[in-house]
């Protein structure tokens, strides 16, 4: 049994017969409706512990009608629609515009919230993403037209037409073991000193998830696994990602890390593992393990149980 994974089990309606064909500008105007925040890739909270902060139907309209940013149909609940409306346009200093809260980046608050606010924000920063990068056709450098309540977009240029929808890179992270339970552990040259975390990387075209696991392992650490397991995934909206977590077993080998993207790489048992700390306080050696919100902590903590 593994912890539960922050930002996932979202139970939101995402109300897919009201979002297909969805009018986001009748959406907004319908009773009940709610707004959640998004200034230049930080959102609304307010409270303590920080909660997301609604902003009701009236404050919304006003503000999406002097920004003209950006707004999509999250989904709905008995009150009415949750939208997500993209303020950036608005000027604010360093605390961002005064809106009754604290303009936050998920990354940072993320494990103070509710489960549900964690993985509803997580959900609103993923999709207003993907409006901010998605400004032209890319097949053809046409306009677009947004369309089911902000889901997708249709290219205007009828040579064309090419619809788009917002995207998911999957990446895949592994906690790699040998025949005498030990970890594999690396870290990456831009981390803060001390940190060690499990292997990542992202999944190349022409790739299953296990055969991902298996390149990144020998890119990485020069060691061969024989087999992966599937734990958890955990949405990454650091801009885009998809997070798939895996325990491997690999043949006994001694690491050699790949010089372009490995600091450093190598087994450790699980008492040496016990004696790193936390980011605020490293242990022996200086080391420490990644946030407990990531997955990779997940899966560490996983093994570390047993
Ligand atoms: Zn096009």
């Amino acid at each position: 049994m593994i912890a539960p994974v922050l930002y996932s089990g979202l139970s939101l309606d995402r109300s897919h017969p009201t979002r297909r064909g969805g009018d986001i500008a009748e959406l907004m105007r319908r009773q009940g409706a709610r707004f959640t925040l998004y200034w230049r890739g930080r959102q609304l909270v307010s409270g303590t512990p920080p909660k997301v902060r609604w902003l009701d139907r009236a404050y919304g309209l006003r503000l999406a009608e002097a920004t003209q940013g950006t707004c999509l149909l999250l989904g709905e609940d008995e009150t009415g629609p949750l939208l997500a409306l993209d303020i950036s346009a608005l000027d604010g200093g360093e605390q961002g515009p005064e809106m009754g809260g604290n303009w936050v980046w998920l990354r940072s608050v993320g494990g103070l919230l509710a489960a549900q606010d964690a993985g509803l924000l997580a959900y609103a920063r993923g999709m207003l993403i993907w409006r901010e990068k998605t400004r032209f056709c890319a097949n053809c450098g046409g306009a677009l037209l947004f369309q089911d309540s902000g889901h997708s977009a249709k290219c205007v240029n009828e040579a064309c037409g090419s619809l788009h929808f917002p995207r998911t890179d999957p990446a895949i992270i592994m906690l790699v073991t040998d025949s005498l339970g030990r970890a594999l552990l690396g870290r990456q040259p831009q981390w803060t000193p001390g940190m060690f975390s499990c292997l990542a990387g992202f999944v190349e075209p022409g790739e299953s998830l296990e055969d991902a696991v298996a390149r990144e392992v020998w890119e990485e650490a020069g060691i061969r696994v024989n087999s992966t397991t599937y734990v958890a995934s955990q949405p990454w909206p650091f801009p885009s990602s998809l997070m798939i977590g895996f325990t491997a077993s690999a043949f006994d080998a001694e690491p050699v890390a790949d010089p372009h993207e490995i600091e450093e790489v190598r087994w450790f048992t699980r008492d040496e593992v016990r004696t790193f700390g936390e980011a605020d306080r490293p242990g022996e050696g200086g080391r420490f393990l990644p946030r407990k919100d990531s997955i990779a902590r997940v899966l560490v903590d996983g093994w570390l149980r047993g």
